[in-house]
């Protein structure tokens, strides 16, 4: 029992499958659990009421947890880079412990502290539990780029194998003999921060039907598994956008904050799927946790990822800059009831189905808006509880067509799409109540209803409702021949697709296979 330690708490809000909290236990005499209140992640724009409403649940919750071993959570407000030497030598640290993070400014941020650390005799140790692998090993097997293709990445993890076992969180046998020493002072000045503290206007706030923590997470993910028939079955494209209820698990929240570790929701599947017939990847729910794996590596291997400029791999598009538009789509006003649902669900509860968000990014870039792809990750970031670095901006790329999926002649209707799965739009009324008396003929495109009965719905569009701010037959057709010219150049020919050409069947080609193209020109 040699060293006093900092556990830093960043995402991995949890105490299972943590290995660097275990790591920090090993021959520890004091622990002390930490979380920074950066400032950077107290930027309005960047993290919205409802996410910081669903962080601030989990730091409670892991608080308590921390206090169930004899600990407790410190929350520390300021930079990392200012408060760590402060630590450092305030409480005699000699070893410093967290969980490897890639997103770019946790990158920066963590080469910043462990110089710091250094320069202090503290030894820094950090583990890679926030992925089921570690993304450097895959690009290592993948000859050193990022995969760009599902196919490629499923090849490469294949031989790595399956990911390691998730670890049992630490037992009251574990942290024996282990203080976490604290005055009545600390209890005040590391206080858990409230939604009032952080300047947010929390009248906005409406129920919260994902609410944070380590707990709640395994809770949920316990309810889900027990439905082994559904969990066998789980094909992703069968999943509803518009269920009044969540058709998915909705553990991205969990999962994206570390409330839940992506091994223990990996491993915890394999045993039910264990002697049992079940869905494949790229479908099935071991499927999905492979696209995060596949997104994350790219968001590693590939430049400048959240961006369309400076990024390789990107097409490069000539987006229209125009605010009234963007914002009659982040405000839902597009008239388009459907998206404008979406986007309330999206704002009031902060989690959208998958498909909601194809139809809602769709509609903004190539579909309809055809703005750049960056602004809807900007929204997205703000809105969505799940708001993750790589995977926003990786899936926002897909949906554009601009990387990864190329068929951009294949356009989602903001009307027909909908309809497949609710024909009556009961969903387009629970989110927008002023079209609840639309005949349901009507309701995804009340603009087209007779004035009589627009009248009789006590709806007039264009008045208690907006007219579509586009028409998308029009649109997306002129959209479909600019995003040709942007593949075209892309590919160095005037008049034709790439895609087109090799048939819509075709999957998508590999990124890396074109840019080797480009090296060798
Ligand atoms: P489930 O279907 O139950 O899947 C289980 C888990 O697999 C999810 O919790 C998630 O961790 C992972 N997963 C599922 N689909 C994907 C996917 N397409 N890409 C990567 N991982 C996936 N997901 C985020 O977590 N954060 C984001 O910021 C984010 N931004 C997106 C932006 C756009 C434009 C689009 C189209 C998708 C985005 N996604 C994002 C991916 C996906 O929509 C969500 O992960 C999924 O809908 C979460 O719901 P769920 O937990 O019920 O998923």
């Amino acid at each position: 029992m040699t060293h006093s330690c900092i556990h830093w708490f960043r995402k991995g809000l949890r105490l299972h499958d943590n290995p660097a909290l275990v790591a920090a236990l090993r021959e520890c005499k004091e622990l002390y659990p930490v979380f920074i209140l950066d400032p950077h992640l107290l930027d309005k724009t960047r993290v919205g009421l409802n996410r910081w409403r669903f962080l601030v649940g989990a730091l409670t919750d892991l608080d308590h947890s921390l206090q169930k071993l004899n600990s407790r959570l410190f929350i520390v407000r300021g930079k990392p880079e200012d408060v760590f030497p402060v630590l450092f030598t305030k409480w005699k640290i000699t070893k410093l412990t967290y969980e490897f993070d890639t997103e770019p400014y946790s990158v920066s941020r963590d080469r910043k502290v462990s110089d710091l650390a250094k320069e202090h005799n503290v030894e820094v140790v950090y583990k890679v539990s926030h992925t089921l692998y570690d993304i450097d090993r895959i690009i290592e097997e993948n000859n050193g780029k990022a995969p760009l293709t599902y196919n490629r990445m499923q090849a490469v993890v294949k031989t790595l194998g399956p990911p390691k076992r998730p670890i049992p969180a630490p037992s009251m046998e574990d942290v024996k003999g282990l203080k976490t020493p604290h005055s009545e002072d600390d209890v005040n000045h590391y206080s858990i921060p409230t939604l009032d503290e952080l300047g947010h206007d929390t009248s906005e706030l409406g129920e919260e039907p994902f609410p944070g923590g380590e707990q709640e997470a395994l809770r949920r993910l316990e309810e889900k598994m027990k439905n082994t028939g559904w969990v066998c079955s789980f094909e992703k494209p069968q999943t509803s956008p518009n269920s009044l209820s969540p058709s998915t698990t909705v553990l991205s929240p969990y999962v994206t904050f570390g409330c839940l570790s992506a091994r223990t929701f990996w491993w915890r599947l394999t045993e039910v799927y264990k002697g049992k017939k079940h869905s494949a990847p790229p479908v099935s729910l071991h499927g999905q946790l492979l696209w995060r794996e596949f997104f994350y590596t790219a968001s590693v291997g590939i430049p400048n990822f959240n961006k369309m400029e400076g990024n390789p791999v990107c097409t490069q598009v000539d987006w229209d800059a125009n605010d009234d538009s963007l914002a009659a789509w982040r405000e839902a006003r597009t008239g388009f009831p459907f998206i404008d649902a979406i986007m309330t669900q999206l704002r009031r509860e902060g989690w959208i189905h998958h498909l909601a968000r194809h139809a809602v990014a769709c509609f903004l870039t190539r579909g309809d808006l055809w703005i750049s792809w960056e602004e809807g990750q900007k929204v997205f970031e703000e809105l969505l509880l799940d708001g993750d670095w790589a995977l926003n901006a990786g899936n926002w790329q897909w949906l554009s067509a601009s990387t990864f999926f190329h068929q951009f002649f294949r356009v989602y209707s903001p009307v027909a799409f909908g309809k497949k799965t609710d024909k009556n739009g009961d969903y387009i009324k629970k989110y927008l109540p002023i079209l609840k008396k639309f005949p349901a003929q009507y309701v995804y495109e009340p603009w087209k209803a007779p004035h009589s009965v627009q009248q009789a719905a006590g709806c007039i569009v264009g008045k208690d409702y907006p007219r579509p701010i586009v028409e998308h037959e029009v649109n997306s057709k002129k959209n479909i021949q600019r995003m040709k010219l942007a593949y075209a150049k892309r590919s160095g020919k005037s008049d034709e697709s790439p895609n087109k050409k090799q048939g819509a069947k075709r999957k998508a080609p590999s990124v890396v296979d074109m840019l080797k193209k480009k090296g060798k020109k």
